[in-house]
């Protein structure tokens, strides 16, 4: 039995109000129940996505998207922006799938600069750009906004981006920002236990993927659309999962998308305020540093995997002792999902109590 809390960049906490729902009873899922479930989701997710186009469900973990836009989208060649462990992936995922496709490549911790992607976009050997959002193994936001104005200026280019701890907690308007594909997962910002992938795409993104041979079955676009108009997944999908699905973005609404916001942001300046009382620092620049998790780098020469466990074995929280390689250079500590200021208060408090153990003496 699992009894210490999650304060890792995801999974994260699930509430007991989301379990509960996911504890109504399996429908089929050709079944009136489940299109009345499906039909229920959808209007939600649109607000959510601040879309028109339609938002599919996925029995799958993010990856599954993301590799399905690859697979869906690349015609001539992808361009994949790189800066930090999952965005490198995901070139790797576009070779793997066979896919034509280079790196913008920026170091670990440092933001994707929209002047470059501009550059290398007016070469014209591109047609599909993805973008990791928030890059989770450094803790940096990259700046969307700018970088989708630049996009606007490719008609022939297709986004991906990926939102998968970041969609919720920041504003993210699809439609605004011209985003073809919006994608995210259900464990981390929405707080939902793993094995759901949502996705938003556009029209140019489906005219695309009618002329792309290989798509494949199971996150194949065109398969989605055409079930998404019964109220349907295209194969049986994780119904409980849809439960919770639903559940969550009621909440969500409850508690309104703009206080939603504001949460996160103010939990992520407490938690900062924590890493320079301390005398630590961000490993991205303060501009660029995520709204949803804080990857401190280890400029105190703390005993990062020491910590770690302490901190689980006696004060019951876990936090991340650092992703790839940068683990002990760096560690990361999640405030996203349904935290507040007394569970990141305790949280603080707690590290706080075994800090000076893993520090160096004097
Ligand atoms: C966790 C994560 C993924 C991968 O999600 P899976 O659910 O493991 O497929 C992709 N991108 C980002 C930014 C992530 O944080």
């Amino acid at each position: 039995m699992i009894d210490y809390k999650l304060h890792i960049p995801g999974p994260v906490n699930v509430s007991p109000e989301a379990y509960q729902a996911m504890t109504s009873p399996v429908m089929g899922h050709r079944s009136s129940d489940f299109v009345d479930l499906y039909n229920q989701c959808q209007p939600l997710l649109q607000t959510l996505f601040q879309t028109s186009d339609p938002v599919f469900i996925s029995t799958s973990s993010a990856w599954g998207a993301m590799e399905g836009a690859v697979r869906n989208l690349t015609h001539s060649k992808t361009l994949c922006c790189t800066c930090g462990a999952f965005s490198d992936k995901w070139l790797d995922v576009a070779l793997r799938c066979g896919k034509n496709a280079d790196a913008l490549q920026a170091d670990w911790g440092s933001h994707i600069d929209p002047m470059i992607l501009d550059s290398r976009l007016a070469t014209g050997e591109y047609d599909l750009v993805t973008l990791v959002h928030n890059e989770t193994s450094c803790g940096m936001m990259n700046p969307l906004e700018e970088i989708m104005q630049v996009l606007k200026k490719y008609p022939n280019v297709i986004s991906v981006i990926d939102t998968v701890s970041s969609f919720s907690a920041v504003p993210i308007p699809k439609d605004e920002w011209g985003i073809d594909v919006l994608l995210t997962g259900s464990q981390k910002a929405l707080a939902l236990p793993p094995g759901l992938a949502l996705l938003s795409v556009s029209e140019r993104a489906f005219e695309r993927a009618e002329k792309i041979e290989g798509r494949g079955y199971y996150f194949d676009f065109l398969e989605f659309r055409k079930n998404h108009e019964k109220g349907m997944t295209p194969s049986t999908p994780v119904i409980p999962l849809i439960h919770g699905l639903l559940h969550t973005l009621q909440s969500i609404f409850e508690e309104g998308v703009e206080n939603r916001h504001t949460r996160h942001a103010e939990l992520n300046s407490q938690v900062h305020r924590w890493i320079e009382q301390k005398g630590f620092e961000l490993l991205p620049e303060k501009k660029f540093a995520s709204k949803t998790l804080s990857c401190v780098r280890n400029n105190l020469e703390l005993d990062v995997a020491g910590f770690v466990k302490a901190l689980r074995e006696e004060k019951k929280i876990s936090i991340d002792g650092g992703y790839g390689k940068i683990k002990g250079k760096t560690f990361r500590i999640s405030n996203m999902g349904n935290e507040t200021v007394d569970s990141i208060g305790h949280l603080l408090n707690q590290m706080d109590e075994i800090l000076p153990r893993f520090l160096p003496a004097g």
